[in-house]
């Protein structure tokens, strides 16, 4: 099991659960990160600092979450690791907002 970056993460991206993975297990795009399942050791450091809440076990995922496990996979496959991010500069004012799977930028 793993654990799955979801929709709160969208255009806020903050980057403190990047800065904890002991594993590297995090790849980054514009405006969202992904966890990779094949390196995620599932250590649950990463859940606990994520201010929005974005980080969930594969096993917790509530029901309109759910696509996000495969989504995770889908795009650490192509998207590079990172170890440090900068918040996206508007990552306050999109932080709470709960419908944004439309703003997922995927180049
Ligand atoms: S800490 Fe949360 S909001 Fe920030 S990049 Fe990680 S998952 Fe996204
Ligand atoms: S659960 Fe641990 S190993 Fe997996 S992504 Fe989070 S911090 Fe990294």
């Amino acid at each position: 099991m793993a654990y799955v970056v979801t929709e709160a993460c969208i255009a806020c991206r903050y980057g403190e659960c990047v800065a904890v993975c002991p594993q590297d297990a995090f790849h980054g795009g514009p405006n969202f990160v992904v966890i990779n399942p094949a390196t995620c050791a599932n250590c649950s450091l990463c859940e606990m600092v994520c201010p929005v809440k974005a980080i969930v076990a594969a096993t917790d995922l509530a029901p309109d979450q759910k696509a996000y496990r495969e989504l995770n996979a889908e795009l650490a496959a192509v998207w590079p690791v990172v170890r440090e991010l900068q918040p996206l500069p508007d990552a306050d004012a999109n932080a709470f907002e709960t419908t944004k799977r439309h703003r997922l930028i995927v180049p």
